[in-house]
């Protein structure tokens, strides 16, 4: 998933007399751009224009990898999830009957069935994220459907997968995959990822025609757009707490 032309990002500059190239470098939040000191300021911009997309891309993959999760993060008693938008607070109970998960306002409470061998703090990781990713299909699911009937635009089939640095995809045989890391973004910001897959059923491109049909049903799209830019890092398995 990409965006349409953006204005070009802001940077900050230093000269060298050193230096024989520009080079561009980028930071989850941040551009520097290092350069000769006779190269004309004019040039300059042109270049970092040109590049805006690359740089944009860029930066959401940085954002996604921070704060790198360190590999030892521990989901028990007391951790924080992102359920939809919502943080949720982790109940665990453990030697139970079965392997259940379940919802309520402001919590999310995670049974273990007694014949799960695995140690607990893989045991809970990995039920936890089967969890989200069953969720997810079903989600998406019906909010396809949903959207499907307005848009008068069906998918061959909904898919659901990790991605590490998109959204969704929509393929030419008009297969949508989506991933399931969207379960911690609010409703809205879901749906406009749908809305957004499902147009390039019609446009495959992010031509002007293509951001015509999803603002057409979803008006804020610019909004939904901004908001995944600033906080993909967020969206993260396991969840990094405290963002
Ligand atoms: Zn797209």
């Amino acid at each position: 998933m990409n965006t349409d032309a953006q204005l070009m990002p802001q940077y900050t500059l230093r000269r060298s007399s050193r230096r024989r190239t520009i080079e561009i470098q980028v930071r989850p939040d941040s551009v520097r751009v290092l350069a000769p000191t006779r190269v004309a300021q004019s040039r300059i911009d042109r270049l970092v224009a040109e590049k805006t997309e690359w740089i944009r891309v860029r930066q959401q993959e940085l954002r996604l990898r921070l704060p790198a999760a360190p590999a030892s993060t521990v989901l028990e008693q007391g951790s924080q999830l992102l359920w939809l938008g919502e943080w949720l607070t982790l109940d665990i109970a453990i030697d139970r009957p079965l392997t259940r998960i379940t919802l309520s306002p402001d919590r999310i409470r995670l049974e273990l069935s007694r014949r799960i061998r695995k140690a607990h703090n893989e045991a809970v990781k990995e039920q936890l994220e089967l969890w989200y990713r069953a969720q997810a299909q079903h989600y998406f699911e019906a909010r396809v459907d949903h959207w499907s009937a307005q848009m008068k635009l069906t998918p061959a089939k909904v898919v659901v997968r990790s991605y590490r640095r998109k959204w969704g995809c929509c393929n030419s045989r008009g297969v949508v995959s989506f991933n399931w890391l969207l379960m911690m973004a609010p409703a809205e910001i879901i749906d406009y990822v749908i809305v957004h897959e499902l147009s390039h059923l019609q446009q495959m491109n992010h031509s002007p025609a293509f951001w015509a049909v999803v603002g057409k049903y979803f008006p804020g799209y610019r909004d939904a757009k901004a908001w995944l830019n600033r906080r993909s890092g967020q969206l993260q398995w396991p969840p990094i707490a405290g963002l």
